[in-house]
């Protein structure tokens, strides 16, 4: 037979071959290798009754992951942004007045997504490289007293500070306000205590330190979340992410129905990799990304690099440090790449170019990974 010439411009793309990286960015982070083995074991339907008992098993997984009881527990079916943007389009309702805390790019996000929402959205800000004030929310509060839902990001990624998410909730709740925590970065670094901070609806992403592929988002929704949601006066504006649909596909043996098609391979990805962080223990897990990052950190300091944010409300699996004088953000993260094969991250929003951020996270979070980075910076520095 004679080959088309589309056949032939086809044969002539050669197969993806991705380079070895060692990814200590912000994220995605190493992937860890039974997690990729995971993902490479043949699809099968994502109604299958052997597919929904690994559902079931997701589910119980990220409940422990989370610290919390929640019924409603899953992954979304989407990046970090979709769990984002699912907690907000379930919970606000046009004319809602919002609290926003903003100390990065995640914050403005969700500000943004809130404002599409239709909310009367106030915002409390705090200087990049900073933790959020609780004492700053408690004042937005007491001047906005139709407040209805105070959202916050845990652990910003864009600049590697931490907030005190159980004192911000904590603030929230006395003004009967729910709270929509960002945890994308947190889950399986640092602690995330859903039940016990009172966290009523939390996100997360599967690309930081749950050492997991890019692609699902889990959320979790707590009762007085539901509630929320169940009064609304409006439908949810968006159909994919309403979680009184979705909740249909993700609900127990039996009455699961079709709602859309799952990322089959990457909800094997992502039990496996909820396997790895509970046969660590995640105790243990926080306590190893806080060991390579004290490693990390003298290192750094070392070299003359100092970090953007102070020590206590510092994140370890984000290390962001300034930018030397005279030094060319570009062309050291460029040969960081190129002769080292490791990524780190630049500055985000107004940091760009002012930063690099260096993330240990998950399986990235080796003593391996801390001493090839230093030495590849010291030599590219030199
Ligand atoms: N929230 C935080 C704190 C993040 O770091 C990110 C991504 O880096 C997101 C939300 C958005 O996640 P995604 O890029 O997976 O949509």
């Amino acid at each position: 037979m004679v080959a088309t010439s589309a056949q032939t411009q086809a044969s002539a793309v050669q197969a993806f071959r991705p380079p070895r990286r060692i990814l200590m960015g912000p994220g995605p982070s190493d992937v860890h290798p039974r997690v990729l083995q995971a993902v490479a074991a043949p699809t099968i339907g994502h109604l299958d009754p052997d597919f929904v008992a690994l559902m079931e098993e997701v589910k119980g997984l990220l409940r422990r992951t989370f610290r919390t009881g929640n019924i409603l527990t899953f992954p979304v079916s989407g990046p970090g942004s979709v769990g984002m943007e699912t907690c907000l389009v379930n919970l606000i309702e046009p004319g809602d007045t919002v609290v926003v805390c903003r100390n990065g790019v995640f914050g403005q996000r969700m500000e943004q997504i809130a404002r599409r929402c239709g909310a009367e959205v106030v915002t409390v800000d705090a200087p990049w490289g900073r933790a959020v004030d609780p004492e700053a929310l408690e004042a937005a509060l007491a001047r906005n007293p139709r407040a209805s839902l105070v959202a916050f990001v845990h652990a910003e990624t864009s600049t590697g500070a931490q907030s005190d998410a159980q004192a911000l909730a904590e603030v929230a709740h006395r003004h009967d306000c729910l709270v929509v925590a960002d945890t994308v970065t947190s889950l399986g670094g640092t602690p995330v205590e859903v039940d016990a901070w009172g966290l009523d609806a939390v996100y997360s992403g599967t690309q930081k330190c749950l050492s997991c592929v890019p692609g699902l988002s889990p959320v979790t929704f707590g009762e007085r979340a539901l509630e929320r949601v169940r009064g609304r006066r409006t439908p949810v504006q968006s159909w994919f992410m309403d979680v009184g649909l979705v909740a249909d596909y993700w609900a127990g043996e039996g009455r699961r129905t079709y709602h859309h098609t799952a990322p089959v391979n990457a909800v094997y990805a992502l039990h496996e990799a909820l396997r790895l962080l509970h046969e660590e223990g995640l105790e243990r897990a926080w306590a190893r990304h806080r060991l390579h990052h004290e490693a990390l950190k003298a290192g750094l300091e070392a070299l003359g690099l100092a970090f953007v944010v102070p020590e206590a409300e510092r994140l370890p699996q984000l290390n962001a440090v300034r930018i030397p004088e005279g030094v060319d953000d570009a062309e050291v993260r460029t040969r960081m790449l190129r002769e080292h094969g490791i990524e780190i991250g630049a500055g985000l929003g107004e940091l760009a170019g002012r930063i690099w951020r260096i993330g240990l996270m998950g399986y990235g979070a080796r003593e391996d990974n801390v001493l090839a980075c230093l030495r590849a910076l010291g030599q590219v520095l030199a």
